[in-house]
């Protein structure tokens, strides 16, 4: 029996936009503390100990991964990004551990059938973007690891920065100022970049403005290039590094073509409540996958990790095989198939919490299972 607490749940990364928590001395404290718990845990040898026992055997971990730095990106968004040198050492640790990295469908099988290896984990990325390509692509292949890569089609066919984060980032890179003339960009208020709640509201603004125009992809990024100028920031430079965009159709086959699974994460990167809406999201996510690599894919991630009770049988009618949440946990034989806990990895994570959580210490500590619900939904 699934019991759902709360209506939605929502992941804190992804293409959202960031509301700041008012308590963050509380947070460090807290964070402080487990760290300390989890570094006495691994001197006492529990990890060991968990890592190695018929426990840990019986359970998945499956990893998410967002994005992996072309530049400062883990700056902007440590909760989205990550370095290319930590996810280094994060494959390293696997790859030394002897864990057994599963690619996510035979996974999922030897789960239910019981016949797991030691030390299961698959490694999942959201969303598909050219970073992944440029980042974390060469380096799985060169560890040898399989990954799942839940891919939104949009940005893929439209091959310019996602509009919401390419906005957030850019008033990120201008942190600190207050500009007062921004009815040169249609705003009304000035623009307050001090805080990361100023930025955030900016970005609203810009969001609300595109939506009540009814702007297309190639018009929102146009706006994007007038905020751009009026910010004195080199867009064509952005654009050219790729930074904030999606794998293009070629590097998605050439993704494909190496082995790597490429699944359903919704055409739009958006859940709507409609039924009819929400089945065509995931009906124009899949043609395109089809056409774009050769393969059925059958597996989900929910954007945003947002999830609703009605979404199960609307993913059932679409014969969606499995789905995954941002709810951390190890994934059990009885876990309900359309949602499955991950790890999300970033930034954020210390190289102590990672361990834990593969080692299966973190799910039975489990400091926090639930995604919080600092973020509010963006739209592509
Ligand atoms: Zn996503």
């Amino acid at each position: 029996m699934i019991s759902f607490n709360r209506v939605a749940r929502r992941h804190t990364d992804e293409w959202a936009t960031w509301v700041p928590s008012p308590f963050p001395i509380n947070r460090s404290m807290l964070k402080n503390v487990k760290l300390a718990t989890l570094a006495a845990l691994r001197g006492s040898g529990i990890f060991r100990l968990v890592a190695k026992s018929r426990w840990r055997q019986q359970r998945l971990l499956i990893l998410c991964y967002h994005g992996t730095s072309l530049e400062d990106e883990h700056l902007w968004r440590p909760g989205l990004y990550m370095q290319p040198q930590k996810l280094e050492q994060r494959l390293e640790f696997l790859k030394k551990g002897g864990y057994s990295v599963l690619p996510l469908d035979d996974a999922l099988q030897r789960l239910r059938a019981e016949t797991l290896p030691r030390l299961s984990v698959v490694i999942t990325f959201d969303d598909g973007t050219y970073d992944f390509y440029q980042q974390a692509f060469p380096r799985l292949k060169s560890y040898g690891f399989p990954a799942t890569v839940y891919q939104t089609t949009y940005y893929t066919l439209c091959e310019r920065p996602i509009f919401n984060l390419v906005c957030s980032y850019m008033l990120w890179k201008r942190q600190g100022q207050v500009i007062t003339n921004s009815a040169e960009i249609g705003l009304k208020e000035p623009l307050d970049l001090r805080t990361e709640a100023g930025r955030h509201k900016v970005v609203r603004g810009l969001i609300e403005a595109a939506e009540a125009e009814d702007l297309t992809g190639p018009e929102k990024d146009d706006l994007a290039t007038r905020l751009a100028h009026f910010l004195k920031i080199d867009y064509a430079c952005i654009k050219a590094k790729r930074i904030l965009q999606l794998m293009n159709a070629r590097e998605l086959q050439e993704v494909a073509r190496n082995g790597f699974d490429v699944e359903l994460h919704t055409h739009r990167h958006r859940t709507p409540g409609e039924e009819r809406l929400f089945r065509r999201e995931i009906e124009d996510n899949r043609t395109h996958i089809r056409e774009l690599t050769g393969t059925e894919p059958v597996h989900f991630c929910y954007p945003q990790g947002v999830y609703r009770p009605a979404f199960l049988p609307w993913l059932q009618e679409e014969s969606v095989a499995s789905a995954t949440t941002c709810d951390a946990g190890l994934a059990t034989r009885e876990s309900e198939s359309l949602l499955l806990p991950r790890f999300v990895d970033n930034q954020n994570r210390t190289q102590i919490e990672f361990e834990s959580w593969v080692t299966g210490v973190g799910d039975l500590l489990a400091f926090r299972r639930a995604a919080p619900q600092t973020y509010v939904p963006g739209r592509s």
